[in-house]
């Protein structure tokens, strides 16, 4: 007897443990740990993972697997263990950790086919058979032939493939693909029968038994001889050739140029940076490296010679980059130098593009993966580094089960494979520095920016005294005299506005009424297109009033700064200026990223107007002078980090200006310019910045001093949320030492949601065994006492947002 433990696809406390199942026999030694399988779940059949396979159960009667939906693993032990960590460490359900492992295809209904490959040298006899001249045979048929264990052998030789069809539409692009059955011979002299007026069917005859190939796709016929669909179809119609619809991956970057890169001889700098990297390479071993290196000091540089080592050893490679930088550019690098091994992971591909990348990592056919945070765990097997570029981005945490860290993940996974870590960033984490500074992590550091340019010129301007000297207007006299400058010039100019934690609102000007939620405890944003106002939180939505509610006066209007205004009102001050826009509303389209990108690098306009997602890297060497509207708006969100954040941002945005021969400069407009990190990153420095925030971070006892723990409990009622926020911060408060900070219960930054009422209670401590299982009991015992979900406790174990 064969009996399976399975996590079943039930994300439930009642539910996040294994149960058991029998393997029937049929199957024994064909299911294996770490695949899928359809198990009978009460009344229901569902998906789960096999963990284990056992001879023995406690459990008297067993109910058995009804199939399995793998051939072959698709978790591999390695990121099966990983998983147990990510339980373990951040809370989650099991279920929620494999499941973020996957890509999401996985999860969706789909059928299951197998399709010869294009190169099944040495397949079975009988496997051809069941074939009987098709690509692809469904799964159920090769079950009733009872053949499944012979196919798995196939599949695991790759002489064929078990395909997912997602049954979602959109999923599949095909091409059409041509192809002749008769042999070469035979085409030849039917090339020969064909009238000289028809010219084009020969050289259509001719060119396809040249090839090798079975099948060619009919544009490369067409490109390659000149013929037109019509003259294809004729040999179609004709019997001589045949024509098939066949899947191909769908390659977001297919259309891009890759200008073939060769590695650059590195500066002595990067060359004493890079050495301890490839010394651990070498040896095989595990190190974390912080590489802090200004902005356009050659990282990027040493990321890929890493890489090439790495490959050179016949290892792979993960490099994550955050969501925002992954832009064309960036990605360009990687393929520029790698080109077909490198597989790009990012949200703005389709469920199915993400799967096929997947499947591409899984068949081994990249050595690469660039992608944004779930990049980390890309099924290699035989890991030889895992790069994280701009270490220091929040984007790197996810906010919903599982709440990891990539960084964590990362470590984890390097540690397994004893290959090492790159953290790179200009600023790093303070988390990430203090380690560094602790030995914990190896610091490597490129203090010099390529070529020795100078860094840009930092000017820092009080928008109060702007006001005070009766400028009203959005950008300050010295902004505007440099943007004049630049455009005279005929150089380019980056605009940044800062928008995180400051949107458009509606407020009356005579009473200062500003238009919240009835729901939420935040206010409205302005939606200029709809002329509505829309909360963030609960979706909640109304037409902008024509008089305030509360005096009945009609000076009600919305205030702050989008990036329409701007553009607006430089069409005033500027009308000669072209400007390219890039927010979420005018990148939303699929490729229009890209296309705003080029315009502004080909040198069509003057101004390029953005949010955070042009504060990296950019890399356009016509670039001399950055403009910050705003630096202090993310100053005062409610978190301890938003200093650190201020800090980082702009320095980043900083960086866009003067990376090649040309000088650059920067303007930063602020309302508190005497803040020591805006200060700070007008001098562009780190090290001092990073001394006086750990102070502030010592005497508040805040990481990188202590961890944290963030509980947050939400229920309809105010009273209930109170009350149990306070019992639990007593339990947890019983259960850890006495060294341990707890704060609570206080009503959360943003204190409802939703109509529902948040509580929290926050844990700082250094060093508590004991916590993680007290934070589960919690969890444990509240979810069964509020079946209903009427009461919902989060945990959050290092948390980002404080909200
Ligand atoms: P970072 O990643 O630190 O911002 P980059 O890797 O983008 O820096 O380097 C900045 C510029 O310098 C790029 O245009 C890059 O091609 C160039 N560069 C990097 N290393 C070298 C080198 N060793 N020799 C010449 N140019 C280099
Ligand atoms: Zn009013
Ligand atoms: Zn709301």
């Amino acid at each position: 007897m064969q009996v399976a433990s399975v996590i079943v696809d039930v994300a439930a406390m009642q539910t996040d443990r294994a149960f058991d199942y029998l393997i029937p026999e049929k199957w024994t030694g064909l299911i294996q740990p770490g695949m899928r399988v359809i198990v009978p779940f009460g009344p229901r059949q569902i998906q789960g993972f096999v963990t284990e396979l056992k001879q023995a159960s406690d459990v008297k009667k067993l109910k058995s697997i009804v199939e399995p939906m793998d051939l072959l693993p698709v978790l591999n032990p390695e990121l099966l263990e990983l998983a147990d960590w990510l339980t373990e460490t951040t809370l989650c359900f099991k279920i929620s950790a494999y499941q973020v492992m996957l890509p999401a295809a996985m999860k969706a209904k789909y059928d299951k086919v197998f399709r010869l490959r294009e190169s099944s040298e040495g397949i079975e006899q009988e496997t051809i058979q069941l074939f009987g001249g098709r690509k692809e045979i469904a799964w159920d048929e090769v079950e009733s032939a009872g053949m499944l264990t012979r196919f798995r052998q196939e599949v695991k030789a790759d002489r064929v493939e078990l395909v997912y069809q997602v049954k979602s539409k959109g999923n599949k692009k095909t091409m059409r693909m041509i192809g002749s059955r008769r042999a070469k011979k035979e085409l030849t002299a039917l090339a020969n029968e064909i009238p000289a007026n028809a010219q084009k069917q020969k050289l259509v005859l001719a060119y396809i038994s040249e090839q090798t190939k079975e099948t060619i796709s009919a544009k490369e016929i067409m490109e390659a001889t000149g013929a037109s669909n019509s003259t294809i179809k004729t040999l179609t119609d004709k019997g001589i050739l045949f024509e098939e619809q066949q899947e191909i991956y769908r390659d977001p970057y297919e259309h891009a140029n890759f200008r073939q890169t060769k590695p650059l001889d590195l500066t002595d700098q990067q060359a004493k940076a890079i050495e301890p990297i490839i010394n651990t390479i070498n040896k095989n071993t595990h190190d974390t490296f912080l590489l802090y290196g200004v902005t356009g000091s050659g990282k990027t540089e040493i990321y890929l010679q890493s890489i090439q080592r790495v490959l050179e050893k016949g290892k792979e490679a993960i490099v994550l980059v955050p969501e925002i930088a992954l832009t064309p550019q960036m990605v360009n690098r990687f393929k520029g130098r790698f080109g077909d091994d490198v597989a790009v992971l990012h949200s703005g591909l389709s469920v199915g593009e993400k799967y096929d990348e997947w499947r591409k990592i899984q068949r081994k056919e990249v050595k690469v993966v660039v992608g944004a945070r779930s990049a980390v765990f890309a099924p290699f097997e035989n890991l030889g580094i895992i790069i994280i570029d701009e270490e220091h981005e929040t984007s790197y945490k996810q906010e919903e089960n599982p709440r990891y860290h990539a960084r964590e993940a990362a470590i984890k996974r390097a540690s397994h494979y004893s290959c090492p870590v790159i953290l790179g960033s200009a600023t790093p984490s303070l988390e990430s520095f203090a380690r560094a500074q602790k030995g914990v992590y190896q610091l490597l550091t490129l203090s010099k920016r390529m070529n020795d340019q100078a860094l840009p010129d930092v000017n820092i301007i009080d928008m109060r005294e702007e006001l005070r000297e009766g400028n009203r207007s959005m950008f300050s006299r010295t902004l505007f005299e440099k943007l004049e400058d630049r455009i005279a010039k005929g150089e380019q100019t980056v605009l940044f506005l800062n928008r995180r934690g400051h949107s458009s609102f509606v407020m009356c000007r005579d009473c200062g009424y500003v238009a919240g939620c009835p729901n939420c405890d935040i206010s409205l944003t302005y939606h200029r297109h709809s002329h509505h106002m829309k909360c963030h939180y609960c979706g909640y939505e109304e037409r902008v009033p024509n008089i305030c509610p509360e005096c009945q006066s009609e000076h009600i209007r919305y205030f702050g700064t989008g990036t329409q205004k701007v553009e607006e009102e430089l069409g005033k001050l500027l009308p000669h200026a072209r400007v390219v826009r890039m927010d979420v509303d005018t990148t939303s389209r699929k490729g229009s990223h890209e296309k705003l990108l080029r315009q502004f690098e080909e040198g069509k306009a003057d101004i390029l107007l953005g949010t955070q997602m042009i504060a990296k890297g950019l890399d356009f060497p016509n670039i001399t002078l950055v403009g910050v509207l705003s630096a202090d708006t993310m100053l005062h969100i409610p978190d301890f980090r938003s200093s650190e954040k201020t800090f980082q941002l702009l320095t980043q945005v900083s960086g866009r200006a003067g990376r090649h021969e040309l000088s650059g400069e920067v303007v930063i407009q602020t309302y508190t310019p005497e803040h020591y990190s805006i200060q700070l990153a007008g001098k562009q420095n780190y090290d001092q910045f990073y001394e006086q925030e750990m102070m502030i971070r010592k005497m508040g006892n805040y990481p990188p001093f202590y961890y944290l723990a963030l509980v947050t409990v939400s229920h309809e009622d105010v009273m209930t949320a109170s009350s149990v926020t306070e019992k639990i911060t007593q339990f947890i408060g019983s259960r850890i030492s006495s060294q341990a900070i707890i704060l609570g219960p206080v009503a959360s930054p943003i204190p409802r949601i939703n109509n529902r009422y948040r509580y929290q209670c926050l844990i700082k401590y250094k060093r508590e065994p004991k916590l993680n299982e007290a934070l589960k009991k919690v969890t444990e015992h509240y979810t069964k006492q509020y079946k209903d979900k009427s009461l919902q406790v989060a945990v959050d174990v290092n948390p980002f947002i404080m909200m």
